[in-house]
């Protein structure tokens, strides 16, 4: 038996995160991952598979639509799917390898195998109990389920099988366009497969500023995909090769079918806590299927925390980091603090949509009064010419103070500009701070800055 200060169970950007900082505070630890490599979810089958598949057809849509009117002439490309996939898969080892390393320089012992809670201070791995004084969950999650729709992985498949397919499919059907079906759904139809997405609400992307999501359906659109949108998926039936997809209009309560080689199901991400033994314990959890945590992420049981797609909160790979981060440095005696009021949000499509802080919909349930800074990429010199004119950015003020209440940007790089915007949050900037700060020429970020110019006297270029 073994014992350490800390014993991190999963090794996702949650887990490994925490497990790094633990052992830079001088910390004995261990994590445990019963995957082959490290990574979680995120770095195998989540954020960097679909980044990469994103990246490669997005240089095929760029070479197929704008090469010629740059005058850059010669062949084609064509894909070579399985090459892709060889990309893809060099990708994740590249950088599950990295964390293997990571580990090795931090000295955070890898328990490999999967891992349960007997009691409060131990955690068992095959036959091995470990002793902890301190055991953090960052167990991550997996797929949600629908009613009358079974996955087998080839034909009805969740993102894990999507990110992993023989072929390029001739027609998908995505079920939720959420961030993930989106994406995927963006890889495939630039591929040339024909893409229809089913929404059970009347708009994309819940809970995103309205504005942005109907400008990004639209775009969509252009793109060749299709919605369905408030329609309830009924079921979902395989015959041969083929899926049918039946489902309700809500409006109306007609029955429709749709029938795909692919289905892709995508209506979210829940809570994996199983083998962890934690109703035994007695772990307090919510009705959604989340561990029960404080604003330290202690559980109810005395020296165990959750952190990530564990626990409440946006299943994003940066807000786990995070929170891995904060629970290390408060064990350690720290007064870490994550601000959820200022976490960005990205959907990684071209073009892509960032967002943070509020919304034009929750300032008004809210009675705040707000004002609007517009500004299009058409507006922006290097948007122009880099064929990526379409989008604008949008921030939200405080009418009073002129404090930045949140920012919603579609165009060019739009995950990285709104970090700008995330500091000045962080700093309870205003708009005329970022007004007032010299931008570089010609750069994305000008658009950033001429929003704020448009919070007051006028953007220049508009
Ligand atoms: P995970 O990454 O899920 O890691 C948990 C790990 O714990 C897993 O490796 C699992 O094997 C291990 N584990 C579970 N139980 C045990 C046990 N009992 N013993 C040992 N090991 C165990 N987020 C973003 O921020 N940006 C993106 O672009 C993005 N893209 C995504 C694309 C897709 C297709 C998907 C599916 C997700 C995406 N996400 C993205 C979400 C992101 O992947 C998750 O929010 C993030 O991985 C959560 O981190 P985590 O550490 O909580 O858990």
């Amino acid at each position: 038996m073994s014992s350490y200060d800390v014993i991190v169970i999963g090794a996702g950007p949650g887990g490994y995160v925490c497990a790094i900082r633990c052992a830079q505070l001088g910390m004995k630890v261990a994590c445990v991952e019963g995957r082959e490599t490290l990574g979680g979810t995120c770095l195998n089958v989540g954020c960097i598979p679909s980044k990469a598949m994103l990246h490669a057809t997005h240089m095929l849509h760029e070479a197929e639509h704008n090469f010629a009117t740059m005058g850059l002439k010669g062949k084609a490309p064509s894909v070579d799917f399985k090459q892709m996939l060889t990309y893809k898969e060099e990708t994740i080892a590249q950088n599950t390898g990295g964390i293997e390393f990571l580990f090795k320089k931090n000295k955070v012992d890898w328990i490999k195998g999967w891992a349960s809670i007997p009691e409060a201070g131990k955690v068992k791995v095959g036959d091995e109990v470990h002793e902890a004084k301190n055991i953090i969950i960052a167990s991550g999650s997996e797929p949600s389920s629908l009613p009358g729709v079974e996955v087998d992985e080839k034909t009805v498949v969740t993102s894990t099988g999507a990110l992993s397919l023989p072929k390029i499919p001739k027609k998908m059907v995505v079920i939720g366009a959420g961030v993930i079906g989106l994406e995927l759904g963006s890889v495939y139809a630039r591929m040339g497969a024909e893409v229809e997405v089913i929404e059970f609400l009347d708009a994309i992307t819940p809970g995103m500023d309205a504005e942005i999501a109907r400008q990004f359906q639209k775009m969509l659109t252009k793109q060749g995909l299709k919605f369905t949108l408030g329609a309830a998926v009924q079921g979902v039936s395989v015959k041969g090769s083929k899926a049918t997809v039946t489902y309700k209009m809500r409006k109306d309560d007609s029955e429709h079918t749709m029938t795909a080689d692919t289905v892709l199901v995508a209506t979210g991400r829940k809570p994996y806590t199983e083998g962890l033994g934690l109703d035994a314990l007695g772990v307090e959890m919510t009705e959604r299927g989340q561990i029960k945590t404080d604003a330290r992420y202690a559980t109810n049981i005395k020296g165990i925390y959750a952190i990530g797609d564990t626990i409440a909160g946006p299943m994003l790979a940066h807000k786990a980091e995070d929170e891995g981060m904060a629970v290390a440095e408060g064990i350690a005696g720290q007064h870490p603090h994550v601000n959820y009021g200022v976490i960005p949000g990205v959907i990684y499509t071209h073009p892509e949509v960032a967002n943070v802080g509020e919304t034009e919909e929750t300032l008004k349930e809210q009675g705040r009064k707000y004002k609007v800074g517009k500004f299009p990429f058409m507006g922006n010199a290097r948007a122009k010419a880099n064929f990526s004119g379409e989008g604008f950015v949008k921030i939200l003020v405080d009418a009073d103070t002129d404090r930045v209440l949140g920012a919603h940007i579609i165009g060019p790089m739009a995950g990285d500009l709104i970090h700008e915007i995330c500091v000045a949050m962080e700093f309870g900037a205003a708009a005329e701070d970022l007004a007032r700060t010299c931008h570089a020429h010609p750069t994305y970020s000008e658009a950033v800055r001429e929003a704020a110019l448009a919070c007051g006297d006028g953007a220049i270029h508009a």
